[in-house]
């Protein structure tokens, strides 16, 4: 079964990308939208202390017609921020993101933040997945791999 230690390996973001409780919303965006990314975990002294996302930022700055050069991100940012294991299986992880409706999971191993993962991450991995277990069932009726080979190649000369 897929766990998150499998994404994490294959994300091509590796250093988890964070801001600080008193950063300006203004400068946490602009870091969002430079990496491509949909959220900051935001650290105080090496501890997770609350997590802010662009949807933070659509609810409480612009809606509420805030100034993101005025406001902290503490203002706005979610805790306590639900986080999970690398151990933990992609499966409880959609469960968790959806039963909560957010998007994005910080990744704590013994108590350090090693990554976040997003919904988008564990729909790409279980899709990966159960492709390659699809694969695979396809060639075990079919008789194995190489069963599967020679039938093709038979068919070929069959042919010409
Ligand atoms: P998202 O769908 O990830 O943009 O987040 C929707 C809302 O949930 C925002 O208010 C986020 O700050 C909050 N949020 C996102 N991820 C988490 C998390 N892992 N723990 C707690 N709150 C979160």
């Amino acid at each position: 079964m897929g766990t998150v230690k499998r994404i994490l390996a294959r994300k091509a973001q590796r250093a988890v990308l964070t801001t600080t409780p008193h950063t300006l919303v203004y400068d946490a965006i602009a870091v969002i939208a430079e990496h491509g990314v949909g959220a900051l975990v935001v650290t105080e002294e090496d501890e997770v202390v609350g997590i802010v996302t662009e949807r933070d930022y659509l609810r409480e700055v612009v809606l509420k017609d805030r100034s993101s050069r005025a406001t902290p991100v503490e203002t706005i940012m979610s805790r306590p921020v639900v986080t999970v294991d690398p151990n933990e299986t992609i499966d409880r992880c959609m469960e968790l993101m959806t039963s909560h409706r957010f998007r994005h999971l910080p990744v704590l191993e013994d108590g350090e933040l090693v990554g976040v993962i997003s919904i988008g991450d564990c729909v790409k991995q279980q899709v990966r997945e159960h492709t390659a277990e699809i694969h695979f069932l396809h060639d075990y009726i079919n008789g194995g791999p190489t069963v599967v080979r020679e039938r093709a190649a038979e068919r070929a000369s069959q042919r010409g």
